[in-house]
């Protein structure tokens, strides 16, 4: 009787009272035990790998939609789930959590920290977040406006908050926290508005800060903060401080639990142009780096910089994966990466060693690596000083943050790679403006009609390409590769069912086998996705969810990849056997464009370059937008009649839109306008041609507008 009143009871309370803490003993149990998801990359070590193998490639073509859940925003979605005692929980827009029951998608709680929106300058690319960390019985969670903040797993209650940077300052953090040794550990973003990058580790219990590691040195006259800073100066010139320097560690943070090692991954240079950030050179340490630290104390162990002086945006954030490879014959403890310099390198984890550095995708920047030496080969006249250069990886990169995952059943890394190039068009040092609210990066793309030729050429001569590739690391080779029909796909995860999952760009979810690279299964999502996704167990039926929904840094500049309207961004979960449905698209209603404003040729064309300055990495490059916020050419009237309010008043600062009183006056304004409308007429007659031959015009005119005018004051974070 009283065993039944338990069970009543606990079943009142629903899966959330059944939480048990997230300990170090559970961390090591979940390599082997797929039912949880305990940590951003699943475990310790990141792999993105599940053992669970009841989809198996035998079975997928039969799996469905076992639930989805509505996050009532087309605001980016990057999250990875994590998923605990079969609830699921995911963060997204405005650093919000939510908590789900994992087996019905039902609404467990929600937690929305209330970013001040103002804040939404800061974030160089949406305002997006990529996930939490789970310690005990609390989830951890960063915010766009830099806070670090703890949450009851069970009822999404503040425990306790942390402002992790200066307010005043453009950091942001959109990437997700990592839990070990009682301690979390946070970074941030905002190298290309010109900041200085930092870890911090914050007691899990307290909320205090227990130690913080700077990647890149401050001022000398300020002394440095430990030795690594002292020798790392040692690798600068000039007054790199002035312009903050860069060196932000906004994604990978990795705990290895078999060396007790913290991995950071350490971002790109602030300005990207070295010859503004160090005149006169150096390595620029610990700049796109791998740096490795003890987790106690934050003292710096040692590092691997891939890219010496960095000057194309190129980070070593992406992803780090923990593994074990053959090599020369014996096992080797590795770290796996394919970051956005377009390399595969595999690092020796115990002391950094470079093993092997073999290009992925197209790279123009570097011939090799000098193997005795660990360093690239630079090639000439990529570095673009003096003359424009066409290089590969653009600063998207051959992989960004888009999680891969490694199989150890296969042997195989599974990238989502993208093959794209970007023209560097150098901004003078002499020139060079430093912007404390916008992107300095210390070149331009779209300056003048030479330049944006130039591109739209190379652009044309090269479109740009992705693939889903496995990688052999022992190798050095891809093992297959996957095309897909159009760039910025999703994330990957791999199971021992022989089976790789990803979510694309033109719609589709798909389960591939996992040794070939066999389609097997495909689920129309209705839009794209960019988030990795994940597995789990609950009453022994297996599930994998993903996140879907567009935004994020490549869509939002490069405009709308999947050519039909956009429902909210929603979490879904299959099964095998599963047969729900997701509801109709929504119809969309196009505004008729305004009429012309009054404007000569030449106003227009400088409304256009303001445009792509200030407005395209959200809203597109030459008003294209991604449909995750309002594209440009289709505003309602009301937008129209307060545009200058908006610019320069902040009308709509409290909801998200940021004002540019800064940087442009009432005349930019106006040429800005009206060069929408003249967009907006463009668009407009093209939707109204009727046929197949009006929808691939209307397709060929916004990839070419997307080639034309991609500007990169745009990239990652
Ligand atoms: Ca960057």
């Amino acid at each position: 009787m009283r065993k039944i009143l338990l069970l009543c009871l606990l079943a009142a309370l629903g899966p959330a009272s059944l939480a048990a803490p997230v300990t170090p003993e559970r961390m090591l149990q979940a390599e082997t035990n797929g039912d949880h998801w305990l940590s951003h990359g699943r475990t310790w070590s990141e792999q993105r790998f599940s053992p669970l193998d009841q989809i198996k490639d035998g079975n997928a073509a039969e799996l469905g939609l076992a639930w989805y859940f509505e996050t009532n925003t087309k605001l980016g979605l990057e999250t990875t789930p994590l998923v605990i005692d079969g609830v699921l929980y995911f963060t997204g827009a405005w650093s919000t959590a939510w908590a789900l029951d994992a087996k019905t998608g039902e609404l467990l709680w929600k937690h929305d920290p209330e970013v001040p929106r103002e804040a939404s300058i800061k974030a160089c690319c949406g305002v997006v977040n990529r996930g939490m960390a789970a310690w005990g019985n609390r989830l951890f969670l960063g915010t766009i406006d830099g806070r670090l903040i703890a949450l009851d797993r069970d009822t999404g209650e503040q425990l306790w908050s942390q402002q992790t940077t200066d307010p005043n300052e453009p950091y942001s953090i959109t990437g997700a926290p990592r839990a070990a040794k009682g301690l979390v550990f946070i970074g941030n973003g905002g190298s290309e508005f010109g900041t200085r990058g930092y870890v911090s580790a914050y007691d899990a219990e307290t909320g205090l800060l227990v130690w913080r590691f700077h990647t890149i040195p401050g001022n000398p006259a300020d002394g440095f903060e430990n030795e690594a800073m002292a020798m790392a100066a040692e690798t600068w010139n000039g007054e790199w401080w002035k312009y903050g320097g860069g060196g932000t560690v906004w994604d990978s943070i990795v705990y290895d639990a078999e060396l007790d090692q913290l991995y950071i991954g350490v971002g790109n240079g602030a300005p990207h142009n070295r010859r503004i950030r160090s005149p006169g050179g150096g390595d620029n340490l610990f700049l796109t780096s791998i740096v490795a630290l003890d987790p106690d104390s934050g003292e710096y162990l040692w590092h691997y910089q891939q890219v010496p002086g960095e000057a194309w945006d190129y980070t070593a954030t992406q992803q780090m994966i923990l593994a074990e490879i053959p090599w020369e014959g014996q096992p080797r403890k590795v770290i796996l990466q394919a970051p956005k310099a377009g390399f595969v390198y595999v690092v020796d984890r115990e002391n950094g060693e470079l093993l092997s550095a073999e290009p992925f995708t197209t790279v123009t920047w570097a011939s090799h690596y000098d193997m005795e030496t660990g360093r690239p080969v630079e090639v000439e006249g990529q570095d673009y000083d003096g003359e424009p250069a066409w290089v590969y990886p653009s600063p998207i990169g051959g992989h960004n943050w888009h999680p891969m995952a490694w199989s150890p059943d296969t042997g195989l890394l599974y990238i989502p790679e993208l093959d794209m190039g970007m023209l560097f068009d150098e901004i003078l040092p002499v020139d060079y403006k430093h912007l404390k609210r916008h992107f300095n990066t210390g070149y331009d793309i779209s300056s003048d009609a030479q330049s944006s030729q130039r591109f739209t050429q190379a652009m044309l001569k090269h479109l740009p390409k992705a693939h889903l590739l496995a990688w052999d690391p022992v190798k050095q080779a891809p093992a297959w590769k996957l095309p897909h029909p159009n760039i910025h796909n999703g994330g990957v995860l791999a199971t021992a069912g022989n089976l790789v999952f990803q979510g694309t760009s033109d719609g589709r979810f798909i389960a591939v086998r996992a040794d070939d690279g066999e389609v097997l299964w495909t689920f129309p999502t209705q839009t794209s996705t960019m988030a990795g996704p994940v597995t789990y167990r609950v009453d022994g039926e297996q599930y994998v969810a993903v996140a879907v929904g567009r935004g994020g840094a490549l869509n939002m500049a490069m405009g709308k990849g999947f050519p039909v309207g956009n429902p909210n961004n929603r979490i879904m979960a299959f099964k095998l056997g599963g047969n729900a449905t997701l509801p109709p698209m929504p119809v969309v209603e196009v505004p008729p464009p305004p009429p012309r404003m009054e404007a000569t040729d030449k106003e227009l064309q400088r409304g256009r370059e303001l445009f792509n300055r200030y407005c395209s990495r959200c809203h597109g490059a030459d008003a294209v937008g991604d449909g995750s916020i309002p594209d440009m050419r289709r505003l309602d009237p009301v937008w129209h009649e307060n545009f200058e309010a908006i610019l320069l008043e902040g009308l709509m600062e409290k909801a998200g839109m940021p004002r540019f009183d800064d940087v442009l006056d009432k005349q930019d304004v106006r040429n800005i306008h009206a060069w929408i409308i003249e967009r907006a007429h463009e668009d407009q007659a093209l939707r109204e041609e009727s046929g197949w031959l009006a929808s691939i015009r209307q397709k060929a005119t916004d990839t070419i507008a997307r080639a034309t005018a991609w500007l990169i004051r745009v990239t990652t974070e």
